[in-house]
């Protein structure tokens, strides 16, 4: 049941409490009025009994009877009798009915003849100047039932009808008062998939508890999007307002290291604070372009860039700092592939994934870098043998500030991958790694190739 949609769960109560009612409505209606109609049957019967004799005069020595008494009214049939005798004297009985079937005044008697149960009551009157005279009135049970059992009959057919009438009613009805229900989750859905928080629930005007609900999630939005502008804003000011002393400590940093005036050890001193100052301000920038991103105002110089070119290169720079951590470097580059890019961040999304491929390779390890065409896109892959991500680290690596783990490199920033995957998707491709613990890892990206005519 809990597996069920709210809709299907409400359909399905809905439907059977009206079973459940109607079942118990059928039943008592169907036991009062066989009742009723057996007890009718019986007044009609005693009805006619008694009337009778208004229809049979004894005048001039005769007995004369109304051709009233013929007529099968309410399908009653009177016959008159001879008090003592079953001699019928006037009337008629059903047919096959006994006609000697002996007389018991003023009781409704059931007797069974053939297939048929009858009700039949005697009534003897007495006639002046002339013997008393016995009424006899017969009336069929079976056909009364038969007339009931034809409504039951009816109501068998309307019931299962009904209740498909109530189960589509409820669909539609539930299925109407859920609407906004899947109109928040739908929002609420897009805000995660795209990340906006920009969008609104906006049910429109309404007082019930769902546009209430409605309404105080959209406050809510309103809240978390403010916050969310808040907090970037102030990383955005934070990086701003850093990046002017950090680079006057660098520059000091650099002045006294090329200046020729330190001893060994002071030297040793200054080129560590270099060290940390210049990974700090390399965060820093970083951030600043990660913010800006996110406030929408980081433009994009797009220009038919030549991204085989631009590989190359990177290849060739990065082979160098390889070399220095004993990784050799090698570059499956196919020519002549352009994409409409920003040449700056191209360079820092071959800069981080390369860094990253050194950072966390081995000794004695490789770096393969290749560039391919692959359909309509151009596929980039940075594949190292380096130590790998552990599965469960995985999904984290884009996030920003996440370190697999701190100690692996105590100069990284946890921003490289973010800005690498913000850099993928402003230039509308994808980004999607693979990685095997102490085996290595790929970075792939897919982007939309330039056809070669719009190149240059
Ligand atoms: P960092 O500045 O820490 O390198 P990144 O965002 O570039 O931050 O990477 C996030 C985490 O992903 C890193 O802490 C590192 O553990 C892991 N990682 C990134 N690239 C690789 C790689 N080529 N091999 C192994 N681990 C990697």
């Amino acid at each position: 049941m809990r597996k069920m949609s709210l809709k299907t769960r409400l359909v399905l109560l809905h439907t059977g409490l009206m079973v459940l009612v109607m079942c118990v409505m059928f039943s008592l209606l169907f036991s009062i009025s066989s009742n009723e109609i057996l007890s009718n049957v019986q007044n009609t019967l005693e009805e006619r009994v008694s009337k009778s004799m208004e229809d049979i005069e004894y005048e001039n020595s005769r007995l004369e009877f109304d051709s009233d008494l013929m007529e099968l009214d309410s399908g009653v049939y009177l016959s008159v009798y001879e008090e003592g005798s079953t001699e019928l004297l006037y009337g008629k009985i059903p047919y096959g009915f006994s006609y000697d079937l002996p007389f018991e005044n003023g009781r409704i008697r059931t007797i069974s003849s053939g297939a048929t149960d009858y009700y039949v009551l005697d009534m003897t009157f007495p006639i002046e100047n002339y013997h008393p005279l016995v009424v006899r009135g017969i009336v069929s049970i079976t056909d009364a039932e038969r007339d009931f059992r034809y409504t039951v009959y009816l109501a068998l057919i309307l019931f299962p009808v009904l209740i498909l009438l109530t189960a589509v009613c409820g669909y539609l009805l539930s299925r109407r008062a859920l609407l906004p229900v899947s109109q928040i989750t739908k929002t609420v859905q897009k805000i995660q998939k795209e990340r906006d928080l920009s969008k609104r629930i906006r049910l429109g005007s309404g007082s019930d508890e769902i546009y209430t609900m409605a309404k105080t999630f959209d406050e809510l939005l309103d809240t978390i999007e403010a916050g969310v502008k808040r907090e970037k804003q102030f990383t955005s000011d934070v990086a701003h307002e850093l990046r002017t002393p950090i680079s006057v400590v660098l520059m000091q940093c650099e002045e006294l290291l090329n200046g020729g005036h330190l001893d060994e050890e002071r030297y040793k001193e200054v080129e560590v604070i270099y060290r940390k100052v210049k990974s700090m301000s390399d965060m820093i920038s970083q951030l600043l372009l990660l913010s800006r991103a996110d406030q929408g105002r980081e433009k994009l110089n797009l220009e038919a860039l030549d991204f085989s070119e631009l590989g190359q290169m990177a290849a060739d720079e990065w082979k160098d700092i390889a070399a220095e951590a004993e990784i050799s470097l090698e570059a499956d580059i196919e020519k002549g592939l352009y994409l409409m890019a920003d040449q700056t961040l191209m360079i820092r999304l071959w800069s981080n994934l390369l860094q990253n491929a050194i950072c966390y390779g081995k000794k004695g390890g490789h770096i393969w870098i290749s560039l391919q065409k692959a359909g309509e896109n151009i596929k980039m892959s940075v594949k190292d043998d380096g130590i790998g991500i552990p599965p469960d680290a995985l999904p984290h690596i884009w996030e920003r500030f996440y370190q697999v783990d701190p100690s692996r490199n105590s100069e990284s920033s946890g921003l490289g991958l973010s800005m690498v995957k913000w850099i993928v998707e402003a230039h509308h491709g994808q980004i999607s790694v693979e990685s095997e613990l102490g085996q290595g890892t790929e970075f792939i990206c897919v982007f939309p190739a330039l056809p070669q005519g719009n190149s240059r």
